[in-house]
């Protein structure tokens, strides 16, 4: 029998972490964790054709009833990952009906003594569908150092409020009716009502380090496979030869005191942006980026209220190309080096 050794992961700021001791609680679920990990090690559904990385996972319910799932690349590199097909193994497992607890999911990948980092679209369905009391454990097929991270960790939505007197120093405000008015016609949602999560329709400007702002607004498809507005305004910089956001700003068109909710997917993809741009632009691995959430009057076009956060700050632990290693980075940097070098991409 492989032998783990389970601790917890907690993350520190800036997507680190530091390992402690479990908990009380988390000691009396050390069976869960273990039988979680031996389960998903047994799993045979992984077919990662393009990565060759296997994750197999497993979730152990509060009944002890064990749901196996596993990463299937398809396509051109997409992938359905471990923590997506759990979901679906899970409901199965359950008959559709969520009366059992998903206490604990079990993922085997990578080395010992790495805690899980979900990506963000991982993070929405599994946030939607498992809720926010559960964990996830992590470990190598080979075993050693296993880490538990609550999933609540993986999420953030402490934003700091900003006073209406301090907005005019966080952001320009004038052009405001043109933004929004540039988003409500690149927005194309037809198959969203507003009624389940209005709070998820955001547009998103970003800025590029040349000063110019591009828009995005979120684009539903019939396959229900959207592009989301952080990307999409992450795109049309691309497009136009920029390649690193210097702030963002995210904009509800709400009266609601709550802010815009981004999805983490989104999130994810401005870091990955940031980390794939700071090789060529000379800024250290710190880098940051001051993300800004409003929301305004959709008929005066003020703002009723608004909040500050960052790029680093609302996707803890995150899943972004530094995770790969020096041998894959060395490899992006020279990809991207030579786009550079044959296209004029120029805005740092
Ligand atoms: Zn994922």
């Amino acid at each position: 029998m492989v032998e783990w050794e389970f601790k917890r992961a907690v993350p520190t700021r800036c997507g680190g972490w530091e390992v402690k001791p479990l908990d009380n609680d988390q000691l009396e679920r050390l069976r869960s964790y273990q039988m979680s990990l031996e389960e998903a090690k047994d799993s045979k559904i992984s077919n990662p054709v393009f990565s060759k990385y296997h994750v197999r996972s497993c979730v152990v319910s509060s009944d002890k009833t064990r749901s196996r799932g596993g990463n299937i690349e398809y396509g051109l590199c997409q992938a359905l990952h471990g923590e997506e097909s759990v979901v679906v193994s899970f409901r199965d497992s359950h008959q559709g009906a969520f009366f059992s607890h998903p206490g604990v999911l079990g993922l085997i990948a990578g080395a010992p003594g790495n805690p899980a980092t979900p990506c963000g679209n991982c993070r929405d369905i599994l946030l939607d569908e498992f809720g926010t009391d559960f964990e996830v454990v992590s470990g190598a097929g080979e075993g050693g150092l296993a880490l538990v991270v609550k999933f609540e960790d993986y999420l953030f939505d402490r934003f700091e409020k900003i006073n209406q007197r301090d907005l005019a120093d966080w952001i320009n405000i004038k052009d405001l009716e043109s933004l929004i008015k540039q988003g409500r016609r690149l927005e194309d949602i037809p198959y969203f009502d507003g009624k389940v999560h209005p709070e998820r329709r955001y547009f998103a400007v970003v800025t590029g380090k040349n000063g110019k702002q591009y828009v995005g607004a979120s684009e539903g498809l019939v396959d229900y496979h959207t592009n989301y507005a952080l990307r999409d305004a992450l795109r049309t910089m691309r497009k136009e030869g920029g390649f690193m956001p210097s702030d963002v700003i995210i904009i509800g068109e709400s009266e609601s005191n709550t802010p815009p909710h981004v999805m983490y997917k989104d999130r994810q993809h401005l870091l990955e942006r940031i980390d794939r741009g700071i090789p060529l632009s000379g800024f250290g691995p710190e880098l940051d980026v001051s993300v800004t959430l409003i929301n305004v009057n959709p008929e005066k076009f003020s703002v009723v209220s608004a909040w500050q956060t960052s790029a680093r700050e609302w996707l803890p632990m995150p899943f972004t190309p530094a995770n790969l290693g020096s041998e894959l980075n060395a490899h992006l940097k020279e990809y991207d080096e030579g786009k550079r070098a044959l296209f004029d991409i120029s805005d740092s």
